[in-house]
């Protein structure tokens, strides 16, 4: 190498998207433009990418948007997602699993279930990712991921990886207190022995369960509301008369009225306008202050 040579940055091995309609990449196929995204190759790239922003660039990260409504002005700033890439599982003898942050929750259930062990089968019909899943604490059927979490690992904005366990991180209930600028690359999971090998066969009836009381199938972002202490977000809603109402082609579900669907071509905006309809409701009916799992990003359209 000459004497003149500079440190220069790695090349990319990622792909850039410029101008990313986030409605490709939300479950609800709601959400204007971020500015730009990428999908890292591998964490060496991802690392690589990290060191290349401006440390006062805006990042979100991103799995497979199953519980984020970005609004219709789009993202300024860069969204990383991770779903598909990071995805690895591995198989650790005789009860762990560790599974990439970028690995399906639905792939991580069978997984576990194809080796024997059990606890995770609700992760079947969670529609996320692992990152999304810890981001969120997701859970299901009295189950919660962090229940079955040994230890997270993390990278910041610096490219530091670090590993967090449950006790550092202020888990409760679909909430996690997670550093600023630190997301989630994998993690390691504990699980149950399953010697009966009966896990299949509850991820089918838990999936035949979600059939029946949800609307799958639709455009939503599952469960808009936590459910408050001791009651149910839907059964206050629907208590309020809210079934069926609509905001351009955002509606409440009639069959779970905690499910606010896209009937195709519905603004974030509708779903906000939805939101806020079912806060005020419900607040004057009940006197109970409901407060959105699903988290909002963005800007709003001028
Ligand atoms: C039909 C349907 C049913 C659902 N049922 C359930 C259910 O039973 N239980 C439940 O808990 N949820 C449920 N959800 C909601 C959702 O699937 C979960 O919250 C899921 O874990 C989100 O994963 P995701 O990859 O889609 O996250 P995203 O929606 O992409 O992101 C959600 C949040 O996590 C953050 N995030 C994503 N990846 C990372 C990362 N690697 N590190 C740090 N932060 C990150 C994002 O910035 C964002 O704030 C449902 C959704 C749908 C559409």
């Amino acid at each position: 190498m000459s004497g003149n040579a500079i440190n220069a940055a790695p090349a990319l091995r990622g792909r850039l998207l410029l101008k990313e309609p986030m409605a490709r990449h939300s479950s609800w196929r709601v959400g204007g433009a971020a500015d730009q995204m990428y999908v890292p190759a591998d964490l060496d790239d991802l690392r690589n990418f990290l060191g290349q922003q401006q440390p006062a660039t805006p990042l979100l990260w991103l799995g497979l948007g199953s519980n984020l409504l970005v609004r219709d002005g789009g993202f300024r700033g860069t969204v990383i997602k991770l779903a598909g890439v990071l995805n690895e599982l591995q198989f650790e003898t005789p009860d762990q699993v560790t599974a990439g942050a970028g690995a399906t929750c639905a792939r991580v259930a069978r997984f576990a279930a194809e080796h024997g062990l059990g606890g995770v089968e609700f992760l079947a019909g969670i529609p996320g990712t692992m990152g999304g899943a810890l981001a969120m604490n997701a859970g299901a059927h009295g189950s919660e991921i962090w229940d079955w979490v040994e230890f997270a690992e993390t990278l910041d904005r610096s490219g530091r990886l670090r590993t967090r366990r449950r006790d550092e991180l202020d888990v409760a209930y679909r909430r996690v207190a997670l550093p600023a600028n630190e997301w989630f690359i994998r993690a390691r999971l504990v699980l149950p022995a399953d010697p009966a090998r009966a896990a299949g066969r509850r991820i089918r009836e838990l999936l035949a369960r979600r059939a029946e009381t949800q609307p799958t199938g639709e455009f939503s972002c599952g469960s808009v509301f936590r459910n408050p202490p001791g009651d149910f977000a839907g059964r206050l809603i629907e208590g309020s008369g809210l079934k069926g109402a609509r905001c351009g082609a955002a509606r409440i579900s009639e069959k779970h009225a905690n499910f606010i669907i896209n009937e195709g071509g519905a603004h974030a905006r509708d779903l906000e306008d939805l939101i806020r309809l079912a806060q005020q409701r419900v607040r004057t009916e009940f006197n109970v202050e409901l407060h959105p799992e699903v988290r909002i990003v963005g800007e709003e359209l001028q």
